[in-house]
């Protein structure tokens, strides 16, 4: 063995897609990959939000951070945003897929029109994403492929019935992924967010307010109540996990779906 050395995470210098990237985990993640030396590309739906984002981040890091508005669902979208990797920055390293979550509902409540919407939101999304980036992956010898799940791939989520399927399937995917890719150097990772405050939490705590008839501070508390640490995560301490997934030093880590949950998950 070589004597021990400080971690090198590697970043400095590589391009990187972070998708549906405005706010909440996608923005973080874009945020904690710029200050280690990304270049990057982030897209969302939206153009003034989405520039405003690539322009905090700019501002905060100093990183080369082009915006795209592009709806992850669209079939031509995928293609642009490895476009415009390779036009900014010469080439393609890593990329992050994230959307915004499905609609919450259960069985009898979510029409065909919403399994539609979320299976080419969420699922198509990255199939569509991966056959676009691959070449170039391959072109750079190597690189990563991580997504955004949910900790529902371990233990689904009580009236969360599309994001319990679909992101089964996600999963599913990516594990095939990780074999088929591994003789090419390209690392594919699930990454499960439990609890982490964004704007879809806040969201998703008002919409079970509302539905028990509680108050929002009671729903809150009962949310982190099987947290063995007894509180929500915040983004950064998610992004961090993507930092290290998408770095060197994670260079024998690949076709895994690991969980940031503060210990929720209570399966082996
Ligand atoms: P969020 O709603 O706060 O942010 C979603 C981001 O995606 C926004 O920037 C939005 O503009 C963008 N977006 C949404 N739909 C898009 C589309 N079709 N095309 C392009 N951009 C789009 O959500 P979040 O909390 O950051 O969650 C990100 C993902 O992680 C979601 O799929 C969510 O379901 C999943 N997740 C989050 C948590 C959590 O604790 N925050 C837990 C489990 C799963």
């Amino acid at each position: 063995m070589d004597n021990p050395s400080p971690m090198n995470l590697g970043l400095k210098g590589k391009r990187a897609i972070v998708m549906a990237a405005s706010r909440g985990l996608g923005y973080a993640c874009a945020r904690a990959l710029a200050a280690e030396g990304c270049d990057l590309v982030i897209c969302s739906r939206d153009a003034s939000r989405i520039r405003a984002a690539a322009d905090t981040i700019t501002r905060e890091t100093n990183a080369r951070v082009h915006p795209v508005a592009a709806d992850v669902s669209g079939e031509g979208e995928a293609r642009a945003l490895v476009a415009a990797a390779v036009e900014q920055f010469g080439g393609l390293d890593i990329v992050l897929h994230n959307a915004g979550g499905p609609p919450a509902g259960d069985t009898a409540s979510t029409t065909e029109a919403q399994w539609q919407k979320a299976f080419e939101q969420n699922m198509l999304s990255f199939v569509r994403i991966v056959n676009a980036a691959v070449p170039e992956l391959k072109r750079a010898g190597g690189g990563r492929i991580l997504t955004i799940a949910s900790s529902s791939i371990k233990q689904p989520i009580p009236n969360l019935v599309l994001s319990n399927a679909l992101r089964a399937g996600i999963w599913g995917f990516a594990k095939t992924l990780s074999r088929e890719l591994g003789p090419d150097r390209i690392l594919v990772n699930v990454i499960a967010p439990g609890r982490i405050q964004t704007e879809r939490i806040e969201e998703l705590d008002h919409a079970t307010a509302v539905r028990a008839g509680q108050p929002l501070d009671h729903v809150k508390r009962a949310s982190v109540a099987g947290v063995p640490l007894g509180r929500i995560g915040q983004p950064d301490e998610f992004a961090n996990l993507i930092v290290f997934l998408a770095s060197e030093a994670a260079s024998y880590i690949t076709g895994q779906a690991i969980t940031v949950d503060g210990g929720a998950g209570n399966a082996l």
